[in-house]
């Protein structure tokens, strides 16, 4: 621990990508876990776990993994140097190919170190001789690529409690399910006496093409005769697939409609922009009828959109299982309505037409992209029917309800970060109500 103690962690935590405090004033960070990872070999590696405190409210806890060498590596890129320590200098061992194919040796051997497990899920096997690379995607944790075959997902920032996205994707590979990238291996400690989870890894799609990449591009067909409305099809079975797995393994309660939480966003949402308040009285009228229904409950992936899905050669995968980020993971793991997630993604065809709009689209091709999310909409749904043998279009109000609170939220959002992107949510408002 001495030396980890003298990097300097307050200079470089705040200059990482992940990094979440940039709202707040930092005034210091401090390692206060640190496990010694390295092998007989030698190898210098620490995994440590900081303290980020603040001027106000409560410390933000991260996660670094510190590879130790004698001598500065010009190979790691500038973002991974941590800084001297002790006559040594750290580096994010993630950046590391040796020690990056050490951690996932370690899983695949399943090992414990102090509090911290590493396991390989059962019957599974490793890609550790593969070329290690970080993925270059913008995303809050790093992500590290092992060939063709598997992707390890350190999480950065670290919270207390059950990691959904491990849980759910965990249950539904070893339930088989075909519409998710199969979970090989994870990382947990025991922090304070609280469990975090750590890493994940999960088999790697290689030739994936994102969903919403893919939308995007298929919009096209607003244009010619070209036709996404086979791929929304099929995401719709994927999506529903994915439910009956979850439903199968974890099982669905019966509540009432959750009227009260859906009001409470809607009011928080009025307070915020001004042009949501002429819809309130319509909103809370179709919240009303829903409000002595009871719903079926079930876990759920909670925050569904076309960015959560990937398509490959087989299918559609459905990747990231966190819920809804910024709320807490308790909240998240509540069981919700399976309508939620269908609203998410009906949301997500609107988005999609919205920026071939955005792009420059000529006269009339309003009207087209209003048909495009229609016919997107219409197979996803039927895809979604066919799987799950009922259509959500049959409960109509409560689709709608779930879309409105979608669209709410964006919204809310769009207010307040993107002003000329409030259109979207609001026309969606209006023609959900008409
Ligand atoms: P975010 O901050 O956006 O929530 P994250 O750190 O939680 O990101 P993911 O969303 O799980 O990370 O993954 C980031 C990106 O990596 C995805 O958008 C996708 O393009 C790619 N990706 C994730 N899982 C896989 C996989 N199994 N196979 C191929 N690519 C993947
Ligand atoms: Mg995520």
């Amino acid at each position: 621990m001495a030396d980890v103690m003298d990097l300097p962690f307050t200079d470089w935590l705040p200059r990482q990508r992940w990094y979440a405090g940039r709202t707040r004033q930092l005034t210091g960070v401090a390692p206060r876990v640190a496990v010694p990872l390295g092998d007989q070999d030698g190898l210098g590696l620490d995994l440590v776990l900081l303290e980020a405190n603040f001027a106000q409210g409560p410390p933000e806890r991260y996660q670094v993994i510190v590879r130790w060498r004698d001598q500065p590596v010009d190979a790691y890129p500038a973002i991974a140097t941590i800084g001297p320590a002790g006559g040594r200098i750290g580096y994010d061992a993630l950046y590391d190919a040796e020690a990056a194919r050490h951690l996932l040796e370690l899983i695949a051997t399943t090992t414990t170190r102090g509090e911290t497990v590493f396991a390989a899920e059962p019957g599974v096997t490793l890609p550790v001789d593969a070329q290690p690379r970080v993925s270059g995607a913008e995303q809050s944790n790093t992500s590290v690529i092992f060939g063709r075959a598997a992707m390890l997902k350190v999480f950065r920032r670290v919270t207390a409690g059950i990691n959904p996205d491990i849980e759910l994707n965990r249950v539904l590979g070893r339930a088989g399910n075909r519409h998710v990238a199969r979970l090989l291996g994870s990382v947990e400690t025991s922090w304070d006496g609280e469990p975090f989870a750590l890493a994940m890894v999960n088999e790697f799609a290689a030739d994936a093409t994102e969903g919403w990449d893919m939308a995007v591009a298929e919009t096209r067909d607003l244009r010619a005769d070209g036709d996404f409305s086979a791929e929304a099809r099929r995401l719709g079975e994927a999506v529903a697939s994915v439910h009956a797995g979850l439903s199968q393994q974890l099982g669905t309660q019966s509540v009432p409609f959750p009227m009260a939480v859906l009001s409470e966003r809607l009011a928080a949402a009025a307070d915020a922009v001004d042009q949501l308040r002429q819809h309130v009285s319509s909103i809370e009228a179709l919240y009303r009828r829903l409000a002595g229904q009871q719903i079926t409950v079930q876990r759920v992936h909670g925050d569904l959109h076309l960015g959560q899905v990937l398509r490959t050669a087989q299918g559609w995968l459905v990747i990231d299982f966190e819920g809804e980020p910024g709320q807490p993971l308790d909240e998240r793991r509540r069981p919700d309505s399976p309508v939620r997630d269908v609203a998410g993604m009906l949301r997500s065809f609107d988005y999609a037409a919205h920026k071939w709009l955005a792009e420059g689209a000529g006269s009339g091709s309003v009207d087209a992209a209003r048909a495009w999310v229609r016919r997107a909409e219409d197979a996803f749904c039927a895809g979604y029917a066919a799987v799950a043998g009922a259509d959500p279009r049959d409960a109509a109000d409560l689709l709608a309800a779930y879309e409105l609170d979608k669209a709410i939220y964006e919204a809310a959002y769009e207010a307040r970060y993107r002003p000329d992107w409030l259109p979207i949510p609001m026309g969606a408002i209006s023609r959900l109500l008409s």
